[in-house]
């Protein structure tokens, strides 16, 4: 068998083990706290923001986001329905409803268009996702945003390193989040951050962050039905070093995402996912749509792919149509999406000759 090619997966130096080695050993007394404002004060400096918070992973802080910026039971917020479900699920743990929508297939994030279909008086936010790493079309969301003043929440979790006009994804929203999670560009085993720039949604985040203490009455005193939602020394120690070679993560991910490319764009058979003009995608899951001349399905090369111990995933399945939401969306890109979109294996460790194995494997499934 060959050698098998991953989906996702880090890229771990000595840096990484060794750092984390030292928080496991000096992380305490004195240091107790250290490794973790260390995090988050790499994470401010990189991205150029006010505030950070370091979370367990990202799914707790987009939970946190949606509770700071205020969400409420009959609130509505306007979400992407092509998405991994955290997206949906932390607004809905508020009690807001989600309003989803679709996206365009150019970057597989939401359509602008669509979210001014959506908004009625109850909305009150805009949950927008950078696909894959693919920034989404900010400028006309946060002026959509702005004319309806609805606040906007980045859920930036595969997106750390991507930038949309020179700024970077995570900072452009009242308050983004970012994923460390082992499948992400930058890995932490589990984490996550959430970033801003609005002091009142980080005082708010933080309090939320830990169990609404405020000591106000006396010392462990809580105020607020808060959650424990804090990244611990270790991961945090790891996703530092991570962030402190995130370019070289990225170039190697857009180098990855250049050999698909090269060899995939010449097919008729398949029509790459790419960022668009003015803005640079980290390509953490290059994506790709097979064609209409393409008779089989997403699922059907997902499976068979794995024969050759090769690992690919479909699009997301729609959120909109889990159990627990309601069924009055339609969203025919998102669906195409899921049945003819493929996200390809970009593993940290793979290689060209990795990457031409699995273009010559997909082209054969596909003709
Ligand atoms: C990975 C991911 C998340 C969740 O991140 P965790 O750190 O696993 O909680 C949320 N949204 C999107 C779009 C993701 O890709």
């Amino acid at each position: 068998m060959r050698k098998k090619i991953s989906f996702a997966g880090p890229w771990i130096t000595e840096r990484e083990t060794s750092y984390v080695k030292e928080a496991a050993a000096e992380g305490w007394y004195g240091n107790y706290d250290k490794y973790m404002k260390e995090f988050e004060d790499e994470v401010k400096n990189y991205l150029g923001v006010k505030y950070a918070i370091g979370t367990h992973c990202c799914t707790q802080a987009l939970h946190l986001a949606a509770v700071a910026i205020g969400l409420k039971e009959g609130d509505e917020v306007i979400v992407t329905d092509h998405s991994w479900v955290a997206t949906a699920h932390s607004i809905a743990y508020t009690g807001a409803k989600c309003v989803f929508v679709d996206i365009i297939p150019e970057t597989l994030c939401i359509n602008p268009e669509e979210i001014r279909k959506a908004i009625t008086p109850k909305t009150k936010a805009i949950m927008v996702v950078h696909n894959f790493g693919i920034p989404a079309d900010m400028d006309e969301i946060t002026s959509i945003a702005k004319e309806y003043n609805l606040k906007v929440i980045e859920d930036a979790a595969p997106a750390l390193g991507s930038i949309y006009k020179d700024k970077k994804c995570g900072t452009i929203g009242d308050v983004g989040c970012i994923s460390f999670q082992g499948a992400k560009i930058a890995v932490a085993s589990e984490g996550g951050v959430l970033v801003t720039n609005n002091e009142e949604i980080y005082k708010k985040a933080c309090l939320f962050a830990s169990m609404g203490r405020t000591d106000s009455q006396a010392n462990f005193w809580s105020d607020e039905m808060g959650y424990q939602y804090t990244i611990g020394s270790l991961p945090a120690a790891m996703a530092t070093v991570q962030i402190r070679r995130i370019n070289e993560l990225v170039d190697n991910k857009r180098k990855i995402y250049g050999w698909y490319a090269r060899r995939l764009e010449q097919s008729s058979k398949i029509q790459m996912v790419k960022e668009k003009e003015g803005t640079f995608a980290n390509y953490t899951y290059p994506a790709c749509f097979l064609t209409d001349e393409v008779e089989v399905s997403a699922q059907y090369v997902e499976n068979k792919l794995r024969d050759y111990n090769i690992f690919c995933r479909t699009g997301f399945p729609q959120m909109s149509r889990f159990p627990m939401y309601e069924k009055r969306f339609e969203t025919p890109v998102s669906q195409h999406f899921y049945e003819k979109g493929i996200v390809l294996p970009a593993a940290h460790n793979l290689v060209e000759e990795d990457i031409e194995f699995v273009c010559e494997t997909l082209l054969k499934l596909v003709s």
